[in-house]
């Protein structure tokens, strides 16, 4: 049977530009649909811009520091229109470099939206119908916001981006990855940040000891973090101390623009009621499943909105695959790659090729930044016995300009095994480092192999091969 052609790829992000390419690569013949920018989220609403806020936001003591190191310096104050137009810019450069990149391998690119209409069958929103030997579900996912009354006041992390000016304050509801991030982020650019987070303690999932240093140096920093806080109820600060009923139930999509919801007033359940210029939620991610005529194909979607495929990648309908976010496997662009590669290798090379999510390394670019590989004491501890490594220091650079940041360079180690089944980093810098120590976890390497490596000296990273005895056992 021919097909127009062998591989439709729903989706124009990391995982499915690479996807495709990667099949063009193999002679295949490839089209791709994307109904929004080239480049996902990843590119344009996510980790790119947000990094770039990183270093902006990084300015801010800079001058302080220097100054302590004998420089006279200052850094005035921080222009968000000027670096709003630089990051624009940047983000068009990018997405013309995803297009050309596609354009270049060959792969037929259509602006629109596609949706499923048979088994080796797309319909797209112009009406156009394409068959395709294969179909790749590349869709992602989008931030959502918490299921509450008048929810539409809140933006969500897609909006941060398309600010036209700063809030003075702002209010970010919740303790994952994105919360925390952007908490340091604004705090960085001169927000007055408040975090509500309704757990125990931010960044739920990492080390206990790591989180918690994250959490104190980000206090320590200025952000008004209130754990164990949620918020009871919230209304539009022009209508005054009372709120009026305003009967909105939550807007699971975006607002169209940033400039639409505005100060609000927000009761919290720790009793105090306060005036925020903005309020966000970085409530979680939800894939973008729904729409694509998976329903009528037969294709499963769990209770979390995610496509449900084997470790292959495939779906219940044999010719249809879907890779990244829309999986919800492991919610990282990286990951999103190394499972566009592996369809590539099990369809188009005749090489079946599960993806390994095991032992993925990750950053979470708070300030300090956490950087972490494999087990955390905490998820060690409940499958085996340990030894752990731990030492939390002031770092020389800061430390001599009497800063009180201090940095954690944490080793779990199996006392079966003697292999470090996981390493936790917060330290400027962690997530580079941890990228390298990524490999070693990786590679099963032991505590020994560790302590053979000689240090590079001075550097903070030596620690993590020079620490003789286990802090503790467990
Ligand atoms: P996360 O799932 O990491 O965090 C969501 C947070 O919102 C949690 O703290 C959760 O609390 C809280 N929450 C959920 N629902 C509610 C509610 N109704 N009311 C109050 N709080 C609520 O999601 P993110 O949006 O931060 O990030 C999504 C994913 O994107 C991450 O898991 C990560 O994989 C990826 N990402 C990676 C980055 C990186 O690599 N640096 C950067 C940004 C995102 P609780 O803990 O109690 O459930």
């Amino acid at each position: 049977m021919s097909f127009d052609v062998d591989l439709f790829v729903i989706g124009g992000g990391s995982g499915g530009v690479r996807a495709a390419r990667t099949a063009a690569a193999t002679g295949a013949t490839v089209a791709l649909a994307e109904d929004s920018r080239l480049g996902g989220t990843c590119v344009i609403r996510g980790c790119v811009p947000k990094k770039l806020m990183v270093f902006a936001s990084e300015f801010r003591d800079m001058a302080g520091l220097a100054r302590e190191y004998g420089w006279s310096a200052e850094v005035g104050n921080f222009n968000w229109t000027d670096f709003r137009t630089k990051l624009d810019g940047e983000l068009d450069r990018l997405e013309g470099v995803y297009r050309r990149l596609l354009d270049n391998s060959g792969v037929t690119i259509h602006d629109a939206r596609a949706r499923l209409s048979g088994p080796n069958e797309v319909t797209l929103d112009t009406g156009q119908t394409i068959s395709a030997g294969h179909i790749l579900i590349a869709t992602g996912g989008r931030p959502v916001k918490p299921d509450m009354p008048n929810a539409a006041l809140g933006m969500v992390s897609d909006d941060i981006f398309k600010l036209d000016s700063l809030p003075e304050s702002i209010l970010i509801v919740g303790g994952g990855y994105i919360a925390s991030e952007f908490a340091c982020i604004l705090n960085g650019l001169g927000v007055k940040v408040t975090q509500f987070y309704r757990g125990a303690q931010i960044l739920r999932g990492f080390d206990d000891e790591a989180r918690g240093l994250v959490a104190e140096m980000m206090q320590e920093q200025g952000v008004d973090l209130k754990l164990g806080t949620d918020i009871v109820d919230m209304w539009p600060a022009d209508q005054g101390d009372s709120p009026k009923a305003m009967g909105a139930r939550p807007d699971d999509r975006a607002p169209d623009t940033a400039t639409g919801p505005g100060p609000v007033i927000v009761k919290a359940s720790n009793g105090t009621e306060q005036r925020f210029d903005r309020l966000l939620f970085a409530t979680g991610r939800t894939p973008n499943s729904s729409d694509l005529g998976l329903d009528d194909l037969g294709i499963k979607i769990d209770r979390r909105g995610a496509i449900e495929v084997d470790e292959y990648s495939q779906t219940a309908v044999p010719s249809v695959y879907a890779i990244g976010d829309v999986t919800d496997r492991i919610q990282l662009t990286p990951v999103a790659i190394r499972e566009g590669m592996a369809f590539t290798e099990t369809v188009f090379k005749n090489n079946p090729t599960a993806v390994d999510h095991e032992n993925v390394a990750s950053a979470v670019f708070t300030q300090p930044e956490l950087g972490s590989v494999g087990l955390s004491e905490e998820q060690a501890r409940e499958r085996e016995e340990i030894e752990v490594y731990s030492t939390s220091f002031r770092p020389m650079r800061t430390a001599f300009a009497d800063k009180p940041a201090r940095v954690l360079m944490k080793l779990v180690v199996s006392k079966a095994s003697r292999k470090v089944l996981g390493c936790q980093i917060v330290a400027e810098a962690a997530g580079e480092l941890i990228q390298m120590v990524g490999i070693a976890v990786k590679a099963g390497l032991t505590k020994e192999d560790f302590d053979r490596t000689v240090a590079v000296h001075p550097t903070m990273s030596e620690e993590l091969v020079t620490m003789q005895e286990p802090t503790r056992t467990a």
